[in-house]
């Protein structure tokens, strides 16, 4: 499969990538445009943004929907705009050096020298604007709304909403094809985050990584990620075995192992226990409080 565009609305397109079988969106207004995600690598962000300049002459802004790589290493190829994100530049710059050193190593590893290169030399481009809540962008025409929900699969996410369409841009919330990653999620806080965003009965919703889908199939991934949580839970509980949760789940027994590595990352430990407490010596005597008495023999004939 190579690259392509399916159009999920009027002038709202999905992008579809063969690295990492990835999703990135698109929404055209009448006087700019949005562009979701950026892709892996500064060659990969080029290649986005000359397939966009086929859809579209118009300026555009920029939305990340979380700060895993593939979702932003692409930015250098859209020069100065403004970039939406829910994370600061600080952690966006913090995180990227971490994960271009670790996925250029992993990329080395598999024998991809030429895609570990692109990856070590992309120039991070960290948000500019930061989105609290939610705000709508007017992009001509129409107006998009992006909108912080979590913690769920990361501690930034960020989905964008496009009203007038009925679309809604998921980020890696949802993945279509391929189960959720759940490496640095929060598996008990992620269903209600799912839930909530679909809260609106969007018509088509658009994944982080695969096919634009239904809102049906998107209530689907919403229910097994309920069902993760609980068999966390259970487990933490001691209700249910490891070993059950791995056979018995949606995911898979990557995803649930890695589901129950992470709850109990971030799971405080118990409390240390404490010192025996030495016994009580022999009780000290009350304090003797001593009130002098004194006798006044006032002699009034002075
Ligand atoms: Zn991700």
């Amino acid at each position: 499969m190579s690259d392509r565009w399916i159009e999920v609305a009027p002038r709202v397109w999905a992008r579809r990538l063969k690295e990492l079988d990835q999703t990135l969106g698109l929404v055209i207004g009448d006087d700019c445009c949005l562009v979701i995600d950026t892709g892996i690598s500064a060659e990969a962000g080029f290649e986005y943004a000359t397939a966009i300049r086929e859809k579209t002459d118009l300026p555009w802004q920029v939305a990340y929907t979380h700060d895993h790589f593939d979702h932003w290493f692409g930015t250098s190829a859209f020069g100065e705009s403004a970039v939406w994100a829910v994370g600061d530049g600080a952690q966006y710059i913090g995180r990227g050096d971490e994960q271009r050193t670790a996925w250029a190593a992993r990329y080395r590893r598999e024998g991809r020298e030429e895609d570990a290169r692109r990856i070590a030399r992309s120039k991070l481009v960290p948000p500019n604007c930061q989105v609290k809540g939610a705000i709508g962008l007017n992009l001509g025409g129409r107006t998009v709304v992006l909108r912080q929900v979590g913690p769920a699969h990361s501690d930034n996410d960020m989905v964008i909403e496009v009203p007038d369409a009925g679309v809604l841009f998921a980020g890696d919330l949802l993945e279509n094809g391929a189960a959720p990653s759940y490496d640095g999620a929060f598996p008990y806080e992620w269903p209600q985050a799912a839930e909530y965003l679909l809260s609106w009965k969007p018509k088509v919703v658009v994944p982080g990584h695969g096919d634009p889908a239904d809102y049906w199939w998107a209530r689907a991934q919403a229910r097994d990620l309920a069902e993760m949580a609980r068999l966390c839970a259970e487990v933490a509980q001691g209700f249910l075995s490891e070993e059950e949760a791995l056979a018995h789940n949606p995911f898979g027994e990557a995803q649930m192992r890695a589901a129950l590595d992470r709850c109990k990352a971030l799971t405080p430990p118990p409390p240390e226990p404490q010192a025996a407490v030495a016994e009580p010596g022999p009780s000290l005597p009350p304090p003797v409080i001593v009130y002098d008495v004194l006798d006044y023999d006032i002699d009034m004939r002075r």
